[in-house]
């Protein structure tokens, strides 16, 4: 299908503005109510919304333990199926695309003439002003999955970004790589107060949230719906933060690249070359050369993606 003048004004059309009004930490989309509303369940309401797949494993259990107890005979077939229901739920975990454990958006459904630009790890004071100016340079606008620590450390840049029309999303608080290992609790603790944080200095709440490295446990959709958010992993990533290679990575990230993709870089931590550049500059480059030739745009996944009722 050629380009089409609808095509073009999505590219090229100004940045969007943003409300000024005091950022709110409970988003009007959200389906559940927020911690410290009426209705809300508090901290712990995480645990009242279990992923279906934490019910549906309640059920193999149960299932498995009434039909070994009805004839003992049968406890090393009921314990084969408990087995085999863990080791699914333990490849659901460390595989970031799934939608086993809960809600995944994976890509944007309905999306035309534009992909979803993501950045993870920053605010970095050093990467993330020259993405933001390739950005410019290509008329494109993007989402940045913050963690909110480096956010309160970087407030200028997370107002550069802003201000330049990108969307501002929540990466957790710390980004620690254990955070797949963390309870309920724990879980909506760490979500939560990257959303304060974030909010606080974007003037804007967060509407989506992505785990470090993807790495999900069947607690977290739980949590994220707690905290009012919307679960994003990717269409595909290129691994910029460990490849030295831009030419691999963004051949990883363009191999049939289509409107509504979700394309995972990162601002922050990147990989670098011997000379020092980091490598998602590099890439990004690439990228956006390929969405050029592809006649596509890219737009934040808030302008993409509509409100829940
Ligand atoms: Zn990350």
């Amino acid at each position: 299908m050629g380009p089409s003048d609808s095509d073009n004004a999505i590219r090229l059309k100004p940045p969007p503005t943003y409300s000024t009004a005091p950022p709110t930490l409970c988003t009007p989309w959200r389906t559940l109510p927020c911690i410290g509303e009426p209705g809300s369940q508090g901290k712990n309401a995480a645990t009242t919304y279990p992923a279906a797949t934490l019910a549906a494993s309640a059920g193999v259990h149960a299932a498995a333990a009434a039909w070994a107890v009805s004839d003992p005979s049968r406890w090393p077939v009921a314990l084969g199926a408990v087995a085999l229901n863990h080791a699914a739920i333990a490849a659901a975990c460390v595989a970031p695309r799934s939608g086993l454990l809960g809600p995944n958006l994976t890509r944007v459904g309905g999306a035309t003439g534009v992909v979803a630009l993501t950045f993870d790890d920053g605010p970095d004071p050093e990467v993330t002003p020259q993405v933001v100016a390739l950005l410019a340079s290509a008329g494109v606008t993007a989402s940045f999955f913050c963690v909110g620590q480096r956010a309160v450390r970087h407030p200028e840049v997370v107002a550069a970004v802003r201000g330049n029309g990108h969307g501002i999303e929540n990466h957790t608080h710390h980004h620690h790589h254990g955070f797949a290992f963390s309870g309920p609790g724990a879980l909506t603790a760490e979500i939560q107060r990257g959303q304060d944080a974030i909010a606080a200095v974007a003037g804007i709440a967060p509407r989506f949230f992505r785990a470090p490295a993807g790495m999900r446990n069947p607690w977290v959709p739980g949590a994220v719906a707690d905290v009012g958010l919307r679960y994003v992993s990717w269409t595909r990533r290129g691994f910029d933060a460990v490849s030295r290679d831009p030419a691999r990575v963004a051949a990883r990230l363009t191999r049939g690249l289509t409107a509504g993709d979700i394309l995972l870089l990162h601002d922050g931590n990147s990989a670098r070359l011997p000379g020092g550049r980091p490598v998602v500059l590099e890439t990004l480059a690439r990228v956006l050369d390929a969405m050029a030739a592809a006649r596509l745009g890219s737009a934040p996944l808030h302008e993409l993606v509509p409100p829940r009722a």
